[in-house]
């Protein structure tokens, strides 16, 4: 037995810290990591529902016991299974669950990557940084009293934090344009 597993099986007590089953039990790293801090001691079935994409929810309930682990990497894989499955009673647990902000902090620095914001055109085309898009109807410009007219291009579009939302230069006005009335040029 090596270190890491020696920690683990005895930080675990010899169950899975994930579902509690018994069987074949190995460490599961988070994050790349290959430390106790950062393993989690999981079962076959578990290890292979992590492979799983996308996750199954059926075998993920087991999560309403971990995501209370005094463990923070066993607190934290379970937020961010929690998080990717996105079902009702998964949202109940999340809400209702207590990681401390170090926890929580490392958990969604982990979602991140994964949870790459989209944008789309009104076509469902994805846009990016320097696009080009023109308009599908005209929109009336809050605040600089003018109407950009259906048809007209804009070059050198922006992404910000709202997916709906474009920022791109009309008039040498720099300003918001809604994805929904966009066409990638
Ligand atoms: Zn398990």
């Amino acid at each position: 037995m090596t270190d890491l597993t020696a920690a683990l099986a005895a930080r675990s007590s010899q169950r899975c810290e994930l579902c509690e089953a018994t069987t074949d039990l190995a460490a599961f790293g988070v994050d790349d990591g290959d430390t106790a801090e950062l393993s989690v001691w999981t079962c076959s079935t578990c290890r292979d529902e992590l492979a799983r994409e996308p996750l199954d929810g059926a075998h993920w309930r087991c999560l309403s016991g971990a995501i209370w682990s005094e463990v923070p990497v066993v607190q934290v894989l379970a937020y961010r299974l929690l998080k990717q499955l996105d079902e009702g009673w998964a949202r109940d647990l999340l809400d209702s669950a207590y990681l401390d902000e170090a926890a929580l902090a490392w958990a969604q620095a982990g979602l991140e990557s994964d949870d790459r914001v989209v944008v789309v055109d009104s076509n469902g085309t994805e846009l990016r940084d320097g696009d080009s898009v023109t308009l599908i109807k005209d929109l009336d410009v809050k605040g600089a009293n003018f109407t950009a007219k259906r048809g007209t291009l804009v070059k050198n579009i922006r992404l910000g934090d709202d997916p709906g939302l474009v920022e791109g230069r009309v008039n040498r006005t720099a300003i918001y344009l809604k994805t929904e009335f966009l066409k990638k040029a």
